[in-house]
């Protein structure tokens, strides 16, 4: 990709869009009066073929409207929901090939976001096969501790959720919620989902030198998705950094929905410490109030360090 095609906009005050932009020194946005020349891009987004609300089609086509000119939708372990677009993308937006792969560094679970790769490539489509049986393995291990606790019948119920996804724990959460076992999907992880607890069933997915091997190998870039939410410290977070640049990842992503104050220059500083690169996504599942919208400005993000320039 040469360069993301620019669109004059209004700049965006709003909260929301405000603390999305990439602060970062050396970036400047080109400002006309008001109005500013901005380039939306959105490499981190959900579809109903894994967790998200909408289909790849009102995904795709919701963005276009909303100004995004470039993206991928990065389902989780699926393909599916991009393969189900891709020959008919709309007009003004660049839709990009995008996966985001569970994977183990460990004992922690981590995400890899996959962008630009052959979607038809055998290496690539063998490890996503792979992770469908994880999945299908991993929901009957959920649901037999779900079952243990008291909630009979998950397994059936997540699957009827679902309706043919790629099957995870948001369909278990939200399964729980209308079998009346818990008030909210919230609710489901704080008590059985979330990290630690008895449905989070770990150790389960490929290594992540593999996972970062295959999208590599399958001609595309590895970005290490949302690193603070792995909750590790500093010192954790710089050998899970080394361990994913050294099996060929090459972004980090600096942006992710909205993040808190201080967030960013965090990641910054570890971008340009390692030498690598930066990638951006709204990790759109659904409209919500602490969700972010679709669309991220590149704007502030300063030439030769966005990993859509190496696509
Ligand atoms: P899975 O891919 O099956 O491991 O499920 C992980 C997904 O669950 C994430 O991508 C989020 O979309 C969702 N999720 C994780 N934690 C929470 C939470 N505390 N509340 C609601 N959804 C969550
Ligand atoms: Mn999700
Ligand atoms: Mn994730
Ligand atoms: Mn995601």
């Amino acid at each position: 990709m040469d360069s993301i095609p620019r669109r004059s906009a209004r700049y965006h005050f709003d909260y929301g869009r405000q603390s999305r932009l990439a602060s970062q020194p050396g970036g400047a946005a080109i400002r006309f009066g008001r109005s500013v020349e901005i380039a939306v891009i959105d490499f981190h987004t959900h579809s109903a073929a894994s967790d998200g609300a909408l289909s790849a089609r009102d995904l795709i086509d919701r963005a276009a409207r909303e100004g995004v000119r470039c993206m991928a939708i990065t389902d989780h372990d699926t393909i599916a929901g991009y393969l189900s677009v891709c020959q008919s993308v709309p007009s003004g937006l660049e839709l990009i090939s995008g996966v985001e792969l569970s994977c183990q560094w460990g004992r922690a679970g981590i995400h890899i976001v996959g962008l630009g790769f052959d979607p038809a490539a055998s290496v690539m489509t063998r490890h996503l096969e792979s992770l469908d049986k994880a999945r299908r393995e991993r929901a009957e291990k959920i649901a037999d501790k779900l079952d243990r606790s008291g909630m009979p019948g998950a397994l059936e119920g997540a699957m009827a959720v679902a309706e043919g996804a790629q099957i995870g724990r948001p369909h278990f959460a939200r399964w729980m919620v209308l079998a009346g076992h818990v008030e909210s999907e919230e609710m489901a992880f704080k008590r059985f989902l979330g990290r630690g607890k008895s449905g989070d069933i770990s150790m389960l997915w490929p290594a992540l030198d593999d996972t970062v091997a295959t999208i590599t190998a399958a001609g595309g870039l590895a970005v290490l998705a949302h690193p603070l939410d792995y909750k590790m410290t500093a010192t954790r977070l710089r050998a899970l950094t080394d361990a994913f640049r050294d099996a060929g990842g090459v972004a980090l992503e600096v942006i992710n929905g909205r993040p808190r104050p201080g967030d960013t220059d965090t990641l910054w500083r570890l971008v340009r410490e390692r030498d690598l690169r930066v990638s951006v996504g709204s990790d759109f599942h659904r409209d919500s109030p602490y969700g972010a919208g679709l669309g991220v400005e590149i704007a502030q993000i300063p030439e030769g360090m966005g990993v859509w320039e190496q696509l």
